[in-house]
């Protein structure tokens, strides 16, 4: 096992080592971290370790060398293949466990349109994949909205603010203010899925860490917490990594 320095920024001081089968090791060291992770991105196939800025390359090193066969192990797994989804007229998509079949219509007029089991695209050629894609950033940010509000009623909190982005790897933060921060990949996972992040987040609300208390008022909000965890800790990456292809149209 070899180590090789790449990079050495002065505030986050930033390693890159090299790992079985020639796979990149990026270290980040700051003052934050309380220990040392190593953690394996499956769809990338790269590693990541974080560590407190005072641990030394030698104590890396080490922490490596200790952790060299469950890196190999993970290296030997399936790897995760990026879920490609054509936007085109035809294609199936689940949004909150519902199965929807796509129309895309061209038009100068962008919208999208859930109608019956019908998801309406119209919008400008080439342009289909983005158009659906903030519409299910408005899609999930309504439904949301309705959900944390009336779970927020129930634990006499109120919500400031819901905002959708784009996380590589949260499905949902609240930050000190009351407002909360959600992945807008939530749309495609079941519809007790966003109940549970709802419940969450809602939960942060009252209780800003992960106490007992703070676990018995998401139970109390969504009683099968647990395997909604479950859930999504099987199927989240996927969720994560789905990307929107437009079709090659002829000219
Ligand atoms: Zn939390």
């Amino acid at each position: 096992l070899e180590f090789i320095v790449l990079k050495d920024a002065s505030l986050n001081v930033c390693h890159e080592f090299i790992a079985p089968n020639n796979t990149k090791i990026v270290v980040t060291q700051t003052t934050k971290n309380k220990k040392i992770r190593l953690t394996f991105d499956t769809v990338n196939q790269t590693f990541k370790i974080s560590a407190p800025q005072l641990v030394s390359f030698f104590d890396i090193q080490l922490f490596l060398k200790r952790n060299f066969e469950w890196m190999e192990k993970q290296l030997l797994k399936p790897k995760i293949s990026v879920p490609i989804f054509k936007v085109q007229t035809g294609e199936k998509l689940f949004v909150l466990g519902l199965e929807y079949t796509l129309l895309c219509t061209v038009d100068v007029k962008k919208s999208v349109i859930f109608d019956g089991h019908t998801i309406k695209i119209t919008g400008p050629k080439r342009a289909f994949s983005k158009i659906l894609e903030q519409g299910l950033k408005d899609f999930i940010q309504k439904i949301l909205f309705q959900r944390c509000f009336a779970m927020a009623n129930r634990v006499g909190r109120s919500v400031s603010k819901i905002t959708v982005k784009e996380t590589k790897s949260r499905w949902g933060s609240c930050s000190s203010k009351g407002n909360l921060n959600f992945s807008w990949r939530l749309v495609f996972a079941p519809s007790y899925i966003v109940d549970y992040l709802c419940a969450h987040e809602v939960a942060h609300l009252v209780e800003m860490n992960h106490s007992h208390r703070f676990w018995s008022i998401v139970k109390k909000l969504h009683e099968d917490f647990e395997s909604s965890k479950q859930w999504l800790k099987k199927n989240g990456k996927y969720l994560l990594h789905i990307v929107f292809e437009e079709l090659p149209y002829e000219r």
